[in-house]
């Protein structure tokens, strides 16, 4: 969701005198919070997850579904409930923010789960609930699913129904995108739209290699004359689908997780142990093959979105020489990670980076070490798109909203998160960020629980997963390919490797040796499940750690219907949902075979994905056969385990 500060929303030309004067408070803001923070220790595993769903509409008498803009409507409802709770004191069980989208909205758990294990059993029940207090709002032809709508930008994809204008510079002159399909309940959405246009010179041009099929015209140019001119048209590219607009990337939704470390350190290392793995989880995940209502041939959203909010420059992006740009800049700011941040790692950082000399020497001055001030000040290469006119002043001994400004505007695959200054109850976090979201509840709680036992085995055994960092966003192209657990291989390390420089909390903290060659290209199954007299595999690792940690029954359990369905996933003898929606399309009598994904698809898709993901319908092919013990609550016994274990843990700190 990034910063929601009220304000009045400084237009691109307003923001430029300011840039230089954020970028310099905001480097303050962070300095200052590092020093006051940076030796809190001894916070526990606290993490919760980030869910984006659309809303739907079917019209069942035209066979047409669109995406129903009312977020802010339910929105306001269903925040009404956290106004309630406020008032009586009691908890939460879930939190509702907006998304880019009218028709998305983002829940989360009330409060982040804690760090006994028997929390996996309640994450399901968690999103199960969230799902339905939804749907008890919706209207009878209305539903709410976690997807990416496949038809956004197709004409009428909205309801209520409004065309696209492409002289409407509010909608960034989008030929398919008109500005009510945006959530304007806030103005952050539409400003940065606006400014990113501003930035780079011209609308978004994003374009995704169209997906060949026999009836597919060769090369495929599509006519977009009833669009717009050629001017408004000029970027799209033939054997590709086109599209001019943040919100068809932005519109898209995405599943998170963020998780709190003990100290700073370990969340620097955590960091980087996780970057190697966004791309396996990114293709294991794949769930979004059709853009504007046609088959890709791309199996997931990444690239869209890096395209959709690209505000470099031509002579950024490297088709005009430099002249009032300071740098050409490889990546969209939303991409993955360029350097790893842990000390430890920096032998494996092999990406040039950028980063302005001042605002580097003012980290370095500031006594932040090298290897983080060089990933903040390569952050702060971008612009801020989001100045409020009444909060350009501010004191940077108790503010970080200049820093986070940048910061939650950078969306890399992985975000290390100070603690806020004014929320003394969150530490130092990390986010891992590149999963698609799924369609079931069950799905979800799976790739979730999987991310936070993944960093518990790594702490447990210490282990390491770096390779150099421009290996990462190699296997990031690779990871988005159709079909990719199947059909790629992936740079990862060889063998198992213990980090002998690990945080000082993990009893590490040797010196650390060159870094390590021993890296090979394995499949995803070999990567998740191992592979003979080689890589035990994660999941074999993460089963090797449950092993010896003391989980109740229950949990157990449910934990291994997860780690099955993702093992199963990595085989391929379960679909991703992508590879699923591809057979569905490619077998719809309706389809001619000819890449187009038309209303009469799309209606009988989103049906029996509703279905699905209500329960209605269970579908072998993409969930396998499972029975989760989820539940809404820990049991008495199990949270009597947990005092016992705090009461001790206090015992031992004092
Ligand atoms: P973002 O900036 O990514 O939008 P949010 O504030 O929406 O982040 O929170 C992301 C997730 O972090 C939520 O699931 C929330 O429950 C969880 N969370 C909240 N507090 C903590 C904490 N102290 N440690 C770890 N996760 C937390
Ligand atoms: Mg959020
Ligand atoms: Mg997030």
């Amino acid at each position: 969701m990034g910063l929601l500060t009220k304000g009045s929303p400084l237009t691109w030309a307003e923001t430029i005198q300011h840039i230089d004067y954020i970028k310099e408070h905001g480097i303050k803001q962070f300095i200052n919070l590092y020093h006051r923070l940076k030796s809190r220790h001894g916070d526990q595993l606290k993490w919760g997850d980030e869910i984006e769903y659309t809303i739907i509409k079917f019209d069942h008498e035209n066979k047409k579904v669109r995406v129903s803009c009312r977020a802010e409507e339910l929105l306001n409802r269903l925040q009404a409930e956290e106004q309630m709770n406020a008032m009586l004191g009691t908890a939460n069980k879930f939190l509702w923010r907006p998304e880019f989208g009218a028709y998305m909205i983002e829940g989360t758990p009330g409060m982040p789960y804690g760090g006994l294990i028997a929390c996996f059993n309640i994450v399901e029940a968690n999103m199960k609930l969230r799902r339905e207090v939804v749907k008890k709002l919706l209207k009878k032809d209305e539903t709410c699913l976690s997807i990416s709508f496949p038809s956004l930008g197709v004409p009428g994809f909205t309801f209520p129904e409004v065309p696209a204008d492409r002289n409407n510079a509010d909608a960034a002159n989008s030929i398919f995108w008109p500005e009510q399909a945006v959530f304007l309940g806030h103005p952050r959405f539409k400003n940065l739209t606006k400014n990113i246009k501003g930035r780079r010179g011209s609308k978004v041009a994003i374009n995704v290699p169209i997906f060949k099929d026999k009836n597919t015209p060769n090369p495929y140019v599509e006519d977009l004359t009833a669009f717009g001119g050629p001017d408004d048209t000029r970027d799209a590219k033939p054997d590709h689908i086109y599209m001019d607009h943040m919100g068809f990337g932005m519109g898209c939704c995405c599943l998170q997780v963020t998780f709190q470390a003990v100290n700073v350190d370990e969340a620097r290392w955590l960091y980087d142990q996780l970057t190697p793995i966004t791309p396996i989880l990114l293709a294991l995940s794949a769930a979004t093959p059709i853009f504007r209502g046609k088959l890709s041939n791309v199996d997931s959203r990444w690239d869209i979105i890096s395209a959709s909010v690209d505000d470099r420059t031509r002579e950024e992006r490297g088709l005009e020489p430099l002249k009032n740009s300071k740098w050409v800049i490889d990546k969209s700011r939303y991409d993955s990670t360029d350097c790893y941040i842990y000390p430890c790692s920096v032998g494996y950082n092999d990406i040039p980076l950028q980063y302005d000399e001042k605002i580097y020497q003012q980290l370095i001055d500031g006594n932040i070490d090298e290897p983080l001030a060089k990933h903040i000040a390569h952050m702060f290469i971008r612009d801020p798109h989001q100045v409020f006119r009444e909060r350009i002043e501010q004191d940077d001994e108790k503010s970080s909203e200049h820093f986070e400004t940048i910061q939650s505007s950078n969306w890399m695959n992985m975000r290390f998160k100070p603690p806020p200054p004014d929320a003394p109850e969150i530490g130092w976090r990390v986010e891992f960020r590149p999963t698609e979201v799924q369609l079931t509840d069950f799905e979800n709680a799976a790739y979730c629980c999987f991310v936070v036992l993944l960093t518990r085995m790594i702490i447990s055994f210490r282990l390491t997963y770096l390779m150099p960092i421009s290996m990462v966003t190699e296997n990031m192209k690779r990871a988005q390919q159709k079909d990719a657990v199947l059909s790629q291989k992936f740079l990862f390390r060889k063998g198992l490797a213990e980090c002998k420089s690990a945080p000082e909390n993990l009893k590490g903290s040797e010196k650390c040796g060159p870094p390590s060659q021993d890296i090979e290209e394995m499949s995803i199954d070999e990567i998740m499940n191992g592979k003979k007299n080689g890589f035990p595999g994660l999941i074999s690792l993460i089963r090797q750690f449950l092993d010896s940690a003391d989980v109740d029954v229950d949990t157990r359990c449910t934990i291994s219907q997860y780690l099955n369905f993702i093992s199963k996933r990595a085989t391929g003898e379960i679909s991703t949902l992508a590879h699923w929606t591809r057979e569905f399309v490619q077998s719809h009598p309706a389809y001619n075979h000819d890449s187009d994904v038309n209303d009469t698809i799309v209606y009988d898709l989103m049906k029996k994905m509703d279905a699905i993901s209500s329960g209605e319908d269970h579908c072998d092919k993409l969930l396998g056969c499972y029975r989760s013990k989820t539940d809404h609550a820990i049991s008495a016994a199990v949270r009597k385990a947990e005092e016992h274990m705090i009461v001790s843990s206090q015992k031992r700190a004092h």
